[in-house]
């Protein structure tokens, strides 16, 4: 607990310091389908501006809301209103909170109500939460009238950090998590970081396991500088300065693979493990908790294979756990954990192409037999 109100201490910090800076644009290249991502303390009106200009000339626009963000949060409201005075038939719908709206049937409902209100192929979507409801609006426009163009306000900083950026958009379904889904990249996202007040402080540790994932991925000074603000004090401006770098390493990869056909699937490093881990807390661990003990079981797996240098283990757990983030993976590794594996979407018959970091900012993706996968992790983890 002491490392979590230190990391969230700091993280405010961080945001007082941001709100007297500039907005941070980060482009990403992707052709015909290139956007920005600003990173702002911008608020409404700054906000509203970018998002008309983004979205060009619609028809309408449908404001998609995490229903609890818009109860707890007094920027929704402004930020529709600055919206509706640029754009025409600007209508808000509130979607269940979180992962709920993440189903075919939540999907359904939104499809629906866009036809009732008559919203046509000229209109745009924006949405304004965390990673569940920019993966479903992204869905939705991906598909009504088979693509309308989005935008999204990411409010949760995993959101800003990962969820928002790169075009994935998706559903559960019972077979697992994110198994229907479509590329379809936004027109832009503009992550202010006011909306990171009203966030509890689980849910801000658990958007830095995917900033320490940047870092070890593809970005060796993210880590040190994790390392260094981490601790007793987050030096000002610490959360906006690793929010960008991190956004940076996201965009760097997406702009290279947008589809994962492969240097991509590096994002997914701690994902394999950390995604049974997750559905076998019957997702009482919030994501990035979940990633934190993956992004563990993936380095003691490289210690093991002697691809990872023996040091970064412990000091890779040493900053999750600084963070307030779970790293005793070892408890909840039972073998029927791991078989959870085998329905993850990454797994190529019987051979899961597992991300390891053999040093900091570099990332590689082996094949490993599944069964050579469990044994290892259950003998790498028992040490
Ligand atoms: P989330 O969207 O479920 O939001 C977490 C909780 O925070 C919810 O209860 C929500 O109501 C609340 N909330 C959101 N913003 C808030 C705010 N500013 N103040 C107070 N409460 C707020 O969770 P998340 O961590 O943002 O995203 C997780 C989802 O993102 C998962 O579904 C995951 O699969 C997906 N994801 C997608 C990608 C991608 O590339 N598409 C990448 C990573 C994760």
């Amino acid at each position: 607990m002491a490392g979590l109100r230190k990391a969230l201490g700091a993280c405010a910090l961080g945001l007082r310091d941001a709100s007297r800076k500039g907005v941070t644009t980060i482009s990403v290249p992707l052709g015909q389908r290139s956007y920005d991502v600003c990173i702002a303390p911008a608020g409404a009106t700054d906000m509203a501006e970018k998002i008309a200009v983004a979205l060009g000339k619609p028809t309408g626009v449908a404001v998609l809301v995490d229903s609890r963000l818009g109860q707890l949060s007094p920027r929704v409201q402004p930020l529709i209103e600055a919206v509706a005075a640029r754009l025409p038939r600007v209508r808000r719908l509130d979607l269940a909170a979180g992962e709920s709206c993440k189903t075919l049937t939540a999907i359904e409902r939104t499809c629906g109500w866009l036809a009732d209100n008559g919203y046509d192929r000229g209109a745009a979507l924006l949405a304004i939460g965390g990673g569940a409801t920019s993966d479903h609006a992204g869905f939705a426009a991906a598909i009504y009238l088979r693509g309308i163009a989005y935008a999204t306000c990411p409010t949760t900083l995993l959101a800003m950090v990962d969820a928002s950026v790169g075009g994935k958009t998706g559903v559960d379904i019972a077979a697992g998590k994110n198994l229907v889904g479509a590329f379809h990249q936004p027109r832009a996202v503009l992550a202010d970081l006011g909306f990171l007040d009203s966030l509890p402080g689980r849910e801000v540790a658990a958007g830095m396991a995917e900033v320490v994932k940047a870092g070890l991925i593809a970005d060796a000074a993210l880590l040190d500088t994790l390392e260094a603000q981490a601790g007793a004090a987050l030096a000002p401006a610490g959360l906006a300065k690793v929010i960008e770098a991190a956004v940076r390493v996201k965009v760097e990869v997406v702009a290279a693979d947008e589809r994962e056909s492969g240097r991509r699937a590096i994002l997914n490093f701690g994902h394999t493990v950390g995604h049974a881990i997750e559905a076998a807390s019957g997702f009482q661990l919030l994501h990035g908790e979940a990633i934190s003990l993956g992004i563990v079981a993936a380095l003691a797996l490289g210690v093991a294979r002697g691809v990872t240098e023996p040091g970064l283990l412990a000091r890779a757990a040493a900053l999750l756990d600084r963070l307030g983030l779970p790293v005793d993976v070892k408890h909840r590794l039972a073998p029927a954990v791991l078989d959870r594996i085998e329905v993850d979407k990454k797994r190529v018959s019987d051979a899961v192409r597992f991300v390891l970091v053999p040093r900091p900012g570099q990332a590689i993706i082996e094949g490993i037999a599944l069964d050579e996968l469990k044994k290892q992790l259950l003998s790498a983890l028992s040490s």
